[in-house]
């Protein structure tokens, strides 16, 4: 099952050119959608052994636009999933405690433990998104935290970590119909903030930003995944082929059962 959507290390590229359509890549809608069930099934299998055999972790970061579909992911994917055996971070603006500390701090503590998966909806990579394109930090500050990144994710690969960064590409057209929705669908006002179209405005800072940052910050233990996500059907298929692809690699397994255990009569 190739990944066609994986970034490689050092290989330059620039984001304009990757796609935001899936439809290119995928020509029934159908199709994918069943694949994606038969997969979702697979991942809840692995899902329960990971959590058994207790030794490894899988960290899941995604990171978009906003109305990019971090949400749609995560509801679409964790359907069906033991919610003891995963955990959903979403980082929001940081607190004052939180800033009084390195930027990594608040990350860190909430990792995946042995056994678990978790699931980060927003990460530290906004410390060089957000960050940079409204100068929250000097260019001295946010500069080298794409070198600490790696090497904060090295420690985690090097602890038992598998690491999966989903970048969901939407074009500009996208998520004004995305927001247009939310103005119209009553159900959907809640999302709506005007302060998301003060950012809309800053679109081609905000790629600049991701652009560098996915160049940074795709290392051999943590590569970055370009994920087209105009059509929510397309992102969910391919990261969720992405999740299983990795967990059959991990292949966690079910611990030893005690000797004899057809021999226990239960008084
Ligand atoms: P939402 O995901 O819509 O709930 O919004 C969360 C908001 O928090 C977004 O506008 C993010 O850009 C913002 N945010 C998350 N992390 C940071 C950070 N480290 N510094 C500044 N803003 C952040
Ligand atoms: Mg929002």
């Amino acid at each position: 099952m190739p990944l066609t959507h994986q970034l490689v290390p050092e290989r330059p590229f620039t984001l304009q050119t990757l796609p935001t359509e899936g439809k290119q890549f995928h020509p029934d809608r159908a199709a994918a959608e069943s694949e994606f069930k038969s997969l979702r099934k697979e991942f809840i299998e692995y899902q329960r052994r990971l959590y058994a055999e207790g030794k490894q972790k899988l960290l899941i970061v995604l990171q978009a636009m906003d109305a990019g579909g971090k949400d749609g992911t995560i509801r679409n994917i964790l359907k069906g999933v033991n919610p003891q055996g995963v955990r959903v971070e979403s980082f929001k603006v940081p607190s004052k405690r939180e800033l009084a500390h390195d930027f990594l701090w608040r990350i860190h503590k909430v990792v995946p433990a042995k056994g678990m998966i978790g699931v980060f909806n927003r990460s530290h990579y906004e410390d060089v998104l957000v960050v940079r394109v409204h100068d929250i930090v000097p260019e001295a500050v946010w500069r080298p935290r794409y070198e600490q990144i790696n090497q904060f994710e090295k420690l985690l690969h090097d602890t038992g970590t598998r690491i999966l960064k989903f970048y969901l590409h939407i074009s500009l057209n996208e998520q004004k119909e995305r927001f247009q929705a939310r103005l119209d669908e009553l159900d959907k006002n809640w999302k709506f903030s005007l302060e998301d179209l003060e950012k809309r405005k800053f679109w081609p800072n905000y790629m600049a930003a991701y652009e560098e940052m996915l160049q940074q910050c795709t290392t051999p233990w943590a590569p970055w995944h370009v994920i087209p996500a105009n059509q929510k059907w397309y992102r969910n298929l391919t990261i969720m082929r992405t999740i299983v692809h990795t967990l059959r690699e991990m292949n966690p397994q079910y611990p030893e059962a005690e000797d004899n255990l057809d021999q226990v009569v239960i008084e």
